[in-house]
């Protein structure tokens, strides 16, 4: 039995099989096999040899490539995937370290590759390019062969992996994906956004997960308290079973207030709004309880599909949402692309800082053909309801008027074809970067409302990389400068009367509810099965002592004396369950 400690990211426990994946752009990270898997993974190394002789013998045949330099490089990699010796020390490493097929490829291919590198011989050195080459083309076998299965999953399996991209964790399929482990990951990184969503518990940040895992473990992912247990013996397997039951009992029990109002004990009303990625979860906001969506994170659209949307796609993506929502306030966010949410089909050249680069607003506004489809489709879909439009990562005044005036040009071009629109459609603003924050006061003025995406906001303010392991004790939202921060916002909000409302995680974590209440805060929107808790900890708690203990956070300098001080009183009000 072994027991890591990580971040939970997205609550519930889940037992069941692991299975291992790993995606082709990072690192394989070494896994150990049982003694009896070693025939097997051998043979997969023979097989993807045989399939990748083929597919070179294929390649070659082809007329173009008959003659000249590509056909000489087959011919070298050719020799490489013939070579018996070069195979059989794959295959020992296996016999003699007890590893994975991928791990024994990549390491004794690139251990030959850089011994190439070292050689004072341009023409020798050169071959180490081919060699990364043949590593790669065997690694897309034996790794395609594992995408295949988790996308034909027929039981239950805890998916465990050094990272997943957002898209690979939105294509899980339900039904047998009981939860997740990282090895990298931070608490507001995309993929870890969506497994909140989804209702899939989730652990990420492990670190290297290097020893005891094997496929046929039995694993338990405990999302509650960011606990992964491998091959746990019968007493541990016997208490979260029993675990287990009990949160399964509390979730039951919160489903209950689905209909009740989320006031306080003083009768103030919070607004509990969704955020989501496809419109289908719309659904499960309302069944939630929520009250309309506070953030569509439309750029999912792009990340998913695999082509440009076209602006009736985007259409019926909103017309879906609103028509759950038909009365009820819709906000589609325009789409966020870049840092980690950048799609293979607009990936330009690789940026060294991506974070800090053209993302987001940026993108749109320096991409004005991909911006305009979409406002377009927002613009056609306001006529169906309360939608809003919500422009990320602004940064300065000059910007969101760039942004609105795109957005008359569109309406101007809908004029043209009469097509009806709402004119007075609200425009709202992320306030997620350190420079919209500081200059609210500005921003306010020629804003509808603000959200505040605390997840980026901490990203930026603390120079701390939302989605990095190796920082990620570092990322919170409990810093002086974070509540300093958002204390201003809320009042630059408050003064220039217009909406406000928290779309970032701190949104549906439990210790910071009565904080956010006390600074002001009467909108959240946040992961769709988090609002029932989030509404029981509303009605549970008077705004009287919501104001007392954000006036006592006030006063405090340092992050630990506020988290300790946020975290006793939350569990004074769910005792045990947080
Ligand atoms: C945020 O940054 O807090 C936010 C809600 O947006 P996203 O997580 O999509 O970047
Ligand atoms: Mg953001």
């Amino acid at each position: 039995m072994e027991i890591r400690k990580g971040i939970g990211v997205s609550p519930g426990i889940a037992i069941a099989r692991c299975m291992v994946i790993d995606s082709k752009d990072y690192r394989i990270p070494r896994r150990s096999i049982l003694d009896s898997q070693r025939a097997k993974e051998i043979l997969r190394v023979r097989r993807a040899f045989a399939i990748a002789i083929k597919d070179l013998t294929d390649l070659s045949e082809r007329k173009h490539f008959e003659e000249g330099k590509i056909k000489d490089i087959f011919a070298v990699h050719m020799r490489f995937l013939r070579d018996k010796t070069f195979r059989k020390r794959i295959m020992d490493f296996i016999d003699k370290e007890r590893v994975t097929a991928e791990y024994a490829v990549s390491t004794i291919l690139r251990e030959i590759a850089s011994h190439f590198e070292g050689i004072d011989d341009p023409y020798i050195s050169e071959r180490a390019a081919d060699i990364y080459d043949i590593e790669r083309r065997l690694l897309v076998h034996l790794l395609g062969k594992v995408k295949e299965e988790v996308e034909h999953l027929r039981e239950e399996v805890v998916i465990m992996a050094h990272d997943l991209t957002p898209t690979q964790t939105a294509s899980f399929n339900r039904t047998f994906v009981k939860g997740f482990a990282t090895e990298a990951g931070g608490r507001t990184s995309h993929t870890a956004i969506i497994s909140k969503t989804m209702g899939i518990p989730a652990v990420v940040a492990l670190g290297d997960m290097t020893s005891g895992i094997n496929s046929e473990s039995i694993v338990i992912i405990d999302g509650n308290r960011g606990v992964v247990v491998i091959d746990p013996d019968e007493e541990t397997l016997k208490q979260y079973r029993n675990y287990a039951q009990q949160v399964s009992l509390f979730v039951h029990q919160l489903d209950e207030l689905r209909d009740k109002p989320a006031v306080t004990r003083d009768e103030v009303k919070v607004q509990l709004l969704g955020n989501i990625e496809f419109p289908e979860e719309s659904a499960m906001v309302r069944d939630k309880g929520g009250e309309g969506i506070g953030l569509y994170r439309t750029e999912f659209l792009y990340l998913y599909g695999g082509t440009e949307p076209t602006e009736e796609d985007h259409y019926q993506a909103y017309a879906q949402a609103v028509k759950v929502f038909p009365h009820e306030p819709v906000v589609i966010r325009t789409m966020d692309l870049g840092a980690d949410k950048l799609p293979q089909t607009i990936r330009q050249t690789p940026e060294a800082n991506p974070v800090l680069g053209l993302r987001s607003i940026r993108y749109c506004l320096q991409n004005l053909g991909l911006f305009k489809t979409q406002l377009r489709a927002i613009l056609r879909a306001s006529v169906l309801g309360d939608v809003r439009v919500m422009f990320p990562l602004i940064t300065n005044l000059q910007e969101l008027r760039q942004a609105k005036m795109i957005l008359r040009d569109v309406m101007e071009d809908l004029d043209e074809y009469a097509a009806p629109y709402n004119a007075k459609i609200p425009v709202g603003i992320m306030i997620e970067t350190p420079s919209s924050a500081l200059t609210s006061n500005y921003l306010a003025t020629e804003s509808d409302f603000f959200s505040i995406g605390t997840n980026d906001l901490i990203q930026y303010t603390l120079a701390v990389d939302r989605g990095n392991e190796h920082v990620s004790t570092l990322f919170s939202a409990a810093e002086p400068a974070i509540v300093r921060i958002l204390r201003s916002v809320i009042h630059d909000a408050g003064k220039a009367g217009i909406g406000l409302s928290i779309c970032g995680e701190v949104a549906s974590d439990p210790e910071y509810i009565m904080l956010l209440l006390g600074m002001g805060v009467r909108t959240l929107s946040l992961a769709p099965p988090m609002i029932p808790e989030i509404k029981k900890i509303i009605r549970s708690v008077s705004i009287e002592d919501c104001n007392m203990l954000a006036r006592r956070v006030a006063t405090l300098d340092s992050q630990r004396q506020i988290k300790n001080l946020l975290r006793d009183a939350a569990s004074q009000i769910l005792p045990g369950q947080l």
